[in-house]
């Protein structure tokens, strides 16, 4: 049984997954309670939240933008703390059960490791922290017997169908994409697509860089390593099938050809309620599927010609060491250069493969070096851009 009340730091609170975590914990009848929240730059929602859920502290990451919020802003209740080393004090306190990490990028990381660190228990949107550094993250975490619950759609239905089987047994973990709004797009319709046509994700509501990450299908290579490192697998024992429904959030084959699924409308309440109150179930605000309705679940192999974001993400997950931080920070400095209108959306992931094979490849590196490949990554991206 888990504890009457489960307090929870919700780091990126005014994000997408932020803002479904606090429906969440408004739907909980007091089981769950925000003991603190975070924002960047959106202080005016912060504010409000803040006003909502009562927290002890709320955290201005920006510095900018938090020089214009004052504490007499805030319910009497809630220190105010800005800067991202407030983050870092946050995610370790001794009164927070579970810390959310929906902070988008690798400004997540930082957070996330300190929550480990202390010995939390991660509830684990945060994907591009174990994309960057996997291998040292689950050291940490195992170290501090620190507990990461995924919270990522098709790693919480990997988490759950693994509760099927023995891990022996376990021929290979399948994630289902959507496939994204250019699933069926010729190469010469996608060297055209615009801003807003790679932001209008068909099955999911979402923050810009992951939508734009679901559209390349850079989301799906980041998750392969995700996999690779939440549940120890190798690269071969990873797939991808397109399912444009998202109802199947992932499958898991055993070695006698059985596979479990773990299905449910496309609405990340569930998830985010199941990392947050696991191992138990309990009724939850999140959409129901609907069986008065005919439907219809589709499977189509991926396609590599048209998405190879999703080989870079293989060959990342393979070898390790600093090629997910490199790829990663490529990554997420091609989006922002796509939604400037910088760079066409066909020259992301080519750009991305360019920066990782130019990379000084060290098999185990430290966390500073890590940290060094992600600003070295972004500079490099910089000048592929210049040129
Ligand atoms: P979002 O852009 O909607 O929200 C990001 C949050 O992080 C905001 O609260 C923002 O204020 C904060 N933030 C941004 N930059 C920051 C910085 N430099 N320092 C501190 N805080 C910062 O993003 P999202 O879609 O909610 O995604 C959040 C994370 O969850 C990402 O890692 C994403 O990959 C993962 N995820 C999201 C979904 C989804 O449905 N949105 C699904 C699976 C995984
Ligand atoms: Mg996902």
């Amino acid at each position: 049984m888990l504890p009457t009340s489960q307090n929870v730091a919700v780091l990126g609170s005014t994000g997408s997954i932020g803002r479904s975590a606090l429906e969440v914990i408004a739907a909980s009848e007091g089981r769950l309670r925000a003991a603190a929240l975070s924002a960047f730059a959106n202080t005016e929602l912060l504010v409000r939240q803040a006003h909502q859920f009562r927290p002890q502290y709320v955290v201005a990451a920006d510095l900018e933008t938090a020089a214009g919020l004052k504490q007499a802003d805030l319910p009497p209740e809630c220190q105010l703390l800005v800067g991202p080393e407030a983050l870092v004090r946050v995610a370790a306190l001794p009164e927070v059960d579970v810390v959310l990490t929906a902070i988008v990028g690798s400004a997540g990381l930082h957070s996330t490791w300190a929550a480990l660190e202390a010995g939390k228990t991660v509830a684990l949107a945060n994907k591009e922290t174990l994309v960057m550094g996997g291998g040292l993250v689950t050291a940490l975490a195992a170290e501090r017997k620190a507990a990461i619950i995924p919270v990522d759609s098709e790693h919480s239905a990997v988490f759950q169908a693994l509760q099927c089987g023995r891990r022996c047994d376990v021929r290979r973990v399948v994630l289902t994409a959507s496939g994204g709004p250019f699933r069926t797009y010729t190469l010469e319709q996608l060297a055209a697509v615009t801003i807003d046509e790679a932001l209008a994700h068909p099955t999911w509501r979402m923050g810009r860089k992951i939508t734009v990450d679901s559209a390349t299908m850079m989301n799906k290579a980041l998750e392969i390593i995700e996999a690779r490192w939440l549940f120890d697998l190798s690269a071969d024992e990873i797939g991808v099938v397109v399912h444009p429904q998202s109802v199947i959030h992932s499958l898991v084959e055993y070695i006698d050809g059985s596979i479990v699924a773990q299905l449910s409308p496309p609405d990340m309440k569930l998830p985010i309620q199941y990392a947050l109150t696991y191992p138990e179930r309990r009724a939850s605000p999140a959409t129901k599927f609907d069986w008065t309705q005919s439907h219809k679940l589709e499977f189509f192999p991926p396609d590599p010609a048209r998405f190879p974001a999703l080989e870079l993400g293989l060959e990342a997950a393979r070898v390790g060491g600093t090629a997910g931080a490199v790829l990663n920070a490529a990554n997420e400095a091609a989006v922002a250069q796509f939604l400037a209108g910088e760079i066409r959306f066909v020259d992301v992931v080519p750009a991305c493969r360019s920066v990782l094979e130019q990379h000084e490849f060290e098999a185990h590196p430290t966390l500073d070096r890590l940290i060094e490949c992600d600003r070295w990554a972004r500079r490099e991206m910089q000048n592929w851009i210049c040129h």
